[in-house]
């Protein structure tokens, strides 16, 4: 038992948020760095477009220089199993980061100090603020001139409606950047050009203002000072409690290019950060020491290695611990199940799981058995976690291939790229013509270079007007409503009717006219 408890006790899993160039790849690479996961900078780029377990529709990520797949990565820092989990930056990628949001303990939001709170920040932060996780705010890039902390502190209060609490703060930004002055540790630590030159522990702030002579200009020392006073006075005093229900952000300065603060921040985040939560089951609170197995799947991706064909299921343990070889049961089918080989990611390779604990992510190889939302468990004793939220999307396509003798591996890629949950694949009652539902626009792009590029299937695509889409949960629709002007019944992947409407107000007289048939935004789970 105490064993299982100081596993626990030094996981913290987390993933990183931003508005694409804030310096999301920068400052996670200068992490492993720290870490020692990888020995030279420029390994996450690399990363990023080349050879780590991703297949090659990076490419379309490279070509359109945005992040779209998800990544895990596991390395060691003082004693800390860190779990950084990557989310795309791009906002039509938002379902499948809304997901990743569910599998971990906190978040780290990036600004660009210059642009402040961008429009994906916000979107995320939404969901990080409903469902009350912990967010610790990195404000980046303070070797170029951007916005005064105190803007970028209330810019946080207003737009994210959070209250924020600097843990550290910037002496001069950009030309006059000189380092940041540590409020919990008190003391300075210096920035020059680019390398930490040092720190300097001081008593009271005379003794900074004594130091700081030394190095800036009194114009700099002046704004400072005056800064602090009204931090100490009228600024949010740091409120553990208040962080941990994700209502006060943490606030730290730094230039993650250059790696200044980044090793402080991380320092104070490991300190601060919750550890793996207890979560809410069908048979009650599941606390991450419980000696039972249990975890779920938040996340499904196939051919990670074009090489191989593989498909992995990404699993959040929840509580226990897994070892090698045992055996688990899975919550939708009841079915029990031997975890073949699951494995762990490190920033430049993945490796066999030996052991791993609550807060690890594991991945599960998948021969088509697993669903986004499942609960893996240890014993026959089956619970479930419930549903992992879902975003119904917004936009639906009408797609065939090119060349019919095709037919095969389009079906194949089709079936396969729909259970990952990348995007939603319907078909027509009759003519069994596909559909496809996305929550962004961009995810058809990467839909017809997937299927291009993974299954050599070319397609021709028509963008269709509905907006809307609901599964019928309950009730029978009637042959001649099934297909209107506004709307048009059909299947899902598993055969589950859904209704795709043009507009709300086409939803609304359906339901109106229909009161017996329940619809709903998300799919009823299936065996
Ligand atoms: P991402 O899209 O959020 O992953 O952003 P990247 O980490 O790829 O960074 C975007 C750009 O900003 C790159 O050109 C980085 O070199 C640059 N960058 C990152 N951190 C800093 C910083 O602290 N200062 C400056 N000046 N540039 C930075």
């Amino acid at each position: 038992m105490t064993d299982m408890k100081t596993e626990v006790d030094r996981r913290k899993t987390f993933a990183i948020i931003s508005h694409p160039d804030a310096g999301k790849t920068t400052l996670t690479e200068k992490m492993l760095l720290l870490g020692g996961a990888i020995r030279t900078a420029g390994s996450v780029k690399a990363k990023k477009s080349a050879k780590f377990a991703t297949s090659d529709w990076m490419e379309l990520e490279k070509q359109r220089g945005i992040s779209v797949t998800s990544s895990v990565m596991q390395f060691e820092y003082q004693g800390y199993k860190i779990n950084i989990l990557d989310t795309p930056g791009h906002q039509d990628f938002s379902e499948d980061t809304y997901r990743t949001l569910m599998a971990v303990d906190s978040v780290v939001m990036i600004l660009d100090v210059a642009k402040g709170v961008e429009e994906q920040t916000k979107k995320l932060f939404k969901v990080c603020r409903d469902r009350g996780i912990p967010i610790f705010t990195f404000i980046n890039k303070m070797d170029r001139f951007g916005k005064e902390p105190f803007e970028l502190f209330e810019e946080i209060e207003e737009v994210l409606g959070i209250e924020s609490t600097p843990i550290n703060y910037p002496i001069g930004m950009g030309p006059t950047f000189t380092g940041v002055y540590d409020r919990f540790e008190k003391q300075i630590e210096y920035y020059d050009n680019g390398e930490k030159v040092g720190t300097q522990a001081i008593e009271d702030y005379d003794e900074l203002q004594e130091h700081l002579e030394k190095v800036t200009d009194q114009e700099t020392i002046d704004q400072l000072m005056e800064d602090l006073m009204l931090v100490d006075e009228a600024g949010n005093e740091f409120d553990y409690e208040a962080v941990e229900n994700g209502k006060q952000t943490p606030v730290f300065f730094g230039s993650a290019v250059s790696s200044f603060g980044v090793p402080t921040f991380l320092e104070h985040f490991l300190e601060m950060a919750p550890l793996p939560s207890t979560r809410e089951s069908t048979k009650g609170t599941v606390k991450p020491t419980d000696e039972e197995f249990s975890g779920f799947v938040f996340k499904i991706q196939a051919n990670m290695d074009p090489a191989h064909r593989d498909r992995i299921a990404f699993l959040r343990i929840c509580s226990g611990k897994y070892e090698k070889g045992m055996t688990t049961w899975l919550d939708r089918t009841g079915k029990q199940m031997k975890l073949a080989l699951p494995q762990q990611f490190f920033a430049d390779s993945r490796e066999n799981v030996e052991e791993a604990y609550a807060g690890d992510i594991i991945g599960l190889y998948d021969p088509g058995v697993y669903q986004i939302g499942d609960t893996v468990c240890g014993s026959k004793n089956i619970f479930s976690f419930g549903d992992l939220p879902q975003f119904p999307p917004e936009h639906f396509a009408k797609v065939r291939p090119k060349n019919a003798m095709k037919h095969k591996q389009y079906i194949k890629g089709i079936q396969q790229i729909a259970q990952e949950g990348a995007i939603q694949v319907y078909r027509t009652p009759h003519m069994e013509e596909t559909i496809l539902g996305a929550v962004g626009q961009l995810q058809f792009d990467v839909f017809i270079y997937r299927m291009k590029a993974e299954y050599g299937v070319d397609l021709v695509m028509d963008t269709l007007s509905y907006q809307i889409a609901r599964w019928i949960a309950e009730g029978d629709v009637p042959e001649k409503l099934r297909r209107t002007s506004t709307n048009m019944m059909v299947y899902d992947y598993v055969d589950r009717p859904v209704m795709l409407f043009k507009n709300d107000f086409n939803l609304e007289y359906f339901q109106n006219q229909n009161e017996d048939i329940v619809l709903s935004e998300r799919p009823p789970r299936t065996e």
